[in-house]
């Protein structure tokens, strides 16, 4: 993913025409966003609700176009790619689970069509295929001849998952799989993702407002604020010494989110708004380290050790939290 930009993203189509129209400095859903994710690793986006990760996400798998920047997958800009069998067979490589697996599943359709759809459409030998991805994903496969509504909340992402499968991919986009699933069930799903991902060799883009749901899973980590990448690392890296402020308020403030990521109880400052970011470091009304030239110069994304991180004093919180981790109150 290089320079992605998307000025709006909204959920009406039309309104995203009319709002692109518009100058680029005053709508920005995502801006300027680079990062790789390495064959059969885990890269996870953590951030607030209203940060950009699912628009990154729905770019990737191609639901939205970007304003501006390129998706690279196997090597292909598939916004460049002019031979459609390439395109088509690139696109089903690339899967997407979504947050909510009780809008995701058709309620009139039984379990062996949802799961067999994708591959259905694209004319393919489906025959079996349901009851051997439902066993896959810990299910049974008498399993399929059921309606998603016979199914507990975790099994429906379970069936989501199966769907996802179909189609043999190589790549799956996660947004927020677990986060409307109860607290017990949400551990024997990423469980199961973890595991199919080693038997598979699939490579994972999870999306997240939760880093602890993030630390047992991922390879790296990218955290969002705004719009824009602020801190990139590998997860140990970043969970022993985060170097943005904002990623360090993020481990002092899970608990005060709630399960999509809104502030339960918001931190002193302004409300954030991705719309009209202030100027210079978008976090700095929120920055405990702020100093004046926060205010007015925005942090290029630079390298500290192992680390990328867009903040003028990256060494100085580092620093801090090294000396003063912190803690979950
Ligand atoms: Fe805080 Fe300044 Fe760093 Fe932004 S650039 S995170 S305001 S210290
Ligand atoms: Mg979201």
């Amino acid at each position: 993913v290089r320079g992605l930009t998307r000025v709006f993203d909204v959920s009406k189509p039309w309104l995203n025409r009319v709002l692109e129209r518009l100058p680029k400095s005053y709508l920005t859903a995502v801006s300027d966003v680079s990062f790789e994710v390495e064959e059969k690793s885990v890269y996870a986006l953590v951030g607030e609700s209203g940060s950009g990760k699912s628009t990154i996400g729905k770019i990737v798998v191609g639901l939205v176009p970007p304003t501006e920047g390129t998706v690279e997958i196997e090597g292909v800009d598939l916004s460049r790619e002019t031979d459609a069998a390439k395109v088509d067979r690139i696109r089903s490589d690339v899967q997407m689970i979504f947050q909510d697996p009780y809008a995701s599943l058709n309620p009139r359709w039984r379990v062996r069509d949802i799961i067999a759809e994708p591959v259905a459409a694209r004319g393919g030998e489906t025959a079996g295929l349901a009851e051997r991805l439902l066993e896959q994903v810990g299910l049974s496969a008498a399993d399929a001849s059921k309606f998603p509504h016979e199914f507990s909340g975790g099994q429906r992402q379970r069936l989501c998952i199966a769907r996802a499968l179909a189609s043999n991919p190589r790549v799956i986009v996660c947004d927020e799989p677990t986060s409307a699933l109860d607290v017990s069930v949400q551990a024997q799903v990423l469980n199961l993702m973890s595991d199919l991902r080693q038997e598979l060799g699939l490579t994972y883009l999870f999306i997240s407002h939760d880093l602890t749901v993030v630390q047992h899973m991922a390879d790296r980590i990218g955290v969002l604020y705004l719009g824009r990448l602020v801190e990139e690392a590998p997860r140990d890296t970043l969970f022993e010494a985060p170097a943005h402020p904002y990623t360090q308020m993020l481990f002092a403030a899970a608990p005060r989110m709630d399960a999509f990521g809104r502030e339960v109880e918001p931190p002193k400052g302004e409300i954030p708004d991705a719309i009209n970011p202030p100027p210079g470091c978008a976090f700095h009304p929120r920055c405990p380290l702020a100093i004046e030239r926060c205010s007015v110069e925005r942090p290029e994304m630079r390298t500290l050790g192992e680390t990328r991180v867009a903040c003028h004093r990256a060494e100085e919180a580092v620093r801090r939290f090294r000396a003063e981790p912190a803690t979950a109150e």
